[in-house]
C-alpha cells in the first residue's frame, strides 16, 4: 500500500497489488491507475469499494484509512468535504459552510445526499452512514408479512445486477408472472434496496416497472414487480436498427414515466437503456429505482455525482447542484443509443467518459444527416447543456418528432429478433 506525503490516508495500490502507482506532478498525492491503464475506478477487493483518483489529479471520492468514511477532494487536492465523527449519522459540509444541522427529521425519505462510492460499471452507489434504524423501521412497517413462497413460486433466474438477483416468479392465487428482485441489505446496498422500495411505494404508473409485493427475508428485501417478459431496450438497440417512428414512440412512453416521476419530485438518476424494460407487447417501463432521489420543498436540488458515467449530464459530472433535468440528458444519451447502438464515448473508461462530457458538453452525433430534422432538433432540445433551457420531460411529449411515432406494437417484431440474436450469441 501506499500512502501520500501528507498523511491524506488515501490507500494505493502498489505493483504487488496488481496496479501501478505513480505520484502525481506536484510529488502531493499518488495516482493510481487500473489493471488496463484506464485510470479509473480501482477497486480495493478487500474493502470492498473503489479506491478511485482521476486522471489530472482531481480525486474522487475515496476511502480514509479506517474504511469506514469517504473523503472527496476538490480540484485543488484540498478535502471538499468532511465527515463530523461525533455525529451519528455522519454529515458532509463544504468545508467553507457551516457544518449543516442534523438532517430534516421531517424528511420522508433518506436524504439522497450522503456519501457513495463507485461501482466497477461507472454507477455510483450511496453509502448512507446512519439513518439505517429509521430506514428499518420504514420497511418493516411498508413490507408484507408472511412467507413469500406461500404467496409466489419462484421460478428461473433471469437478470443478475450489481446490487440483486431477479426471478421470474408465478403469483399463485392469479397464476400471473412476477419478477422477484432479491437484494442483500449489506450496508453497501442499503440505501439502493431502501429506495427501491420506498420511494415509489404509493406510486403507480403504466411506463415504470410498478412494485407489486416486498419482504424481509433474513436480512435480504424481496421486491415482487410486475414481470418484463420482452427484455431490456439495451438489447433491441444493440441487435436491431430501429426505425425513426420506433424510436419516437420509445421516447414517448419513456417521457411519461419521467413526466410521472419529475411531476412526484423524483429524480430517477440512472436512466439508461439497461434500465428500460420492454413487454413483448412494446410497453416500455422504466426501471431500477435504487438510485432515484426524493426531492421536497426543503430539498429541491442534490448535488452527488450519482449514475452511470456515459450517461451522466454535464451538471452531475462537475458535481454543481441539479434537479430533475439530468434524467432528461440520459433520456438524449438513450435516444443516441437507439440512433447509434450505444452511448457517446463508450469504448472510454468511466473517467474518461465523465472527463470528455466535462470538456465536450452536447455529443456529437457520428452520420447526423441519416437523421430526419426533427430527430436531430429533439436531440438538441434533450441534450442542451443549459440545465435552465434544456427541455422537461412535459414539454419534450408535445415535440413534433413524437407525432411520428409508431404503435407500441410496431417493437414487437424488434424486441423478437433481439431475443432470437441474443439466445444465438449465448448459445
Ligand atoms: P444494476 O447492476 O443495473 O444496478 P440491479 O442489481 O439493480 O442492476 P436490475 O437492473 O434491476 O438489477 O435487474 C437486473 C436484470 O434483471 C435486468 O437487466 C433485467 O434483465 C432483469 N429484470 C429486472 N427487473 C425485471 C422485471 N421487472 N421483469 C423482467 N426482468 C427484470
Amino acid at each position: 500500500m501506499v500512502w501520500d506525503e501528507d498523511d491524506r490516508d488515501l490507500p494505493a495500490w502498489d505493483e504487488d497489488g496488481g496496479h501501478r502507482s505513480e505520484w502525481d506532478e506536484n510529488g502531493q498525492a499518488p495516482m493510481v491507475w487500473d489493471k488496463d491503464d484506464g485510470h479509473l475506478p480501482v477497486w480495493d477487493e478487500e474493502r470492498g469499494h473503489s479506491v478511485a483518483w482521476e486522471e489530472e489529479g482531481e480525486h474522487l471520492p475515496a476511502w480514509e484509512v479506517d474504511g469506514e468514511r469517504p473523503v472527496t477532494w476538490k480540484d485543488d487536492g484540498e478535502p471538499a468535504a468532511f465527515w463530523e465523527e461525533d455525529r451519528e449519522p455522519a454529515v458532509l459540509w463544504e468545508e467553507d459552510e457551516e457544518p449543516p444541522s442534523v438532517w430534516d427529521e421531517d424528511t420522508e425519505l433518506p436524504s439522497a445526499e450522503g456519501s457513495w462510492a463507485e461501482n466497477s460499471d461507472g454507477s455510483t452507489a450511496l453509502q448512507p452512514e446512519g439513518r439505517w434504524e429509521w430506514c428499518l423501521m420504514q420497511l418493516r412497517n411498508t413490507v408484507s408479512v408472511g412467507e413469500p413462497m406461500e404467496k409466489y413460486l419462484e421460478l428461473e433466474q433471469i437478470g443478475q445486477g450489481a446490487f440483486g438477483t431477479v426471478y421470474r416468479g408465478l403469483d399463485r392465487a392469479t397464476a400471473g408472472e412476477v419478477a422477484i428482485k432479491k437484494m442483500s441489505l449489506r450496508e453497501q446496498n442499503r440505501e439502493r434496496a431502501v429506495n427501491e422500495i420506498l420511494v415509489l411505494k404509493d406510486k403507480k404508473n403504466s411506463n415504470i416497472v410498478n412494485s407489486l409485493d416486498s419482504f424481509l427475508v433474513d436480512g435480504d428485501l424481496w421486491l415482487v414487480m410486475e414481470y418484463m417478459d420482452g427484455g431490456t431496450l439495451q438489447d433491441v438497440v444493440r441487435q436491431t436498427r430501429m426505425a425513426e417512428g420506433e424510436m419516437a414512440a420509445v421516447s414517448r412512453e419513456c417521457l411519461q414515466g419521467l413526466d410521472f416521476l419529475h411531476s412526484n419530485w423524483v429524480i430517477h438518476r440512472d436512466l439508461k437503456s439497461s434500465n428500460i424494460l420492454l413487454g413483448m407487447d412494446g410497453s416500455v417501463k422504466l426501471a431500477d429505482f435504487g438510485l432515484c432521489a426524493q426531492l421536497s420543498h426543503e430539498q429541491d436540488l442534490c448535488s452527488s455525482m450519482v449514475g452511470t458515467a456515459h450517461w451522466m449530464a454535464p451538471e452531475v459530472v462537475t458535481s454543481s447542484p441539479y434537479g430533475p433535468k439530468v434524467d432528461i440528458w440520459s433520456f438524449g444519451i438513450v435516444t443516441i443509443e437507439m440512433v447509434e447502438g450505444e452511448p457517446p464515448y463508450f469504448k472510454q473508461t468511466a473517467a474518461m467518459a465523465r472527463c470528455l462530457i466535462r470538456q465536450n458538453g452536447t455529443p456529437q452525433l457520428q452520420e447526423p444527416r441519416r437523421l430526419s430534422a426533427l430527430l436531430r432538433d429533439f436531440l438538441e432540445c434533450s441534450l442542451e447543456l443549459d440545465e435552465e433551457r434544456r427541455w422537461s420531460a412535459q414539454e419534450l411529449l408535445q415535440h413534433p418528432f413524437l407525432s411520428s411515432a409508431k404503435s407500441l406494437s410496431s417493437l414487437t417484431p424488434l424486441i423478437t429478433a433481439a431475443k432470437q440474436l441474443r439466445e444465438q450469441k449465448s448459445r
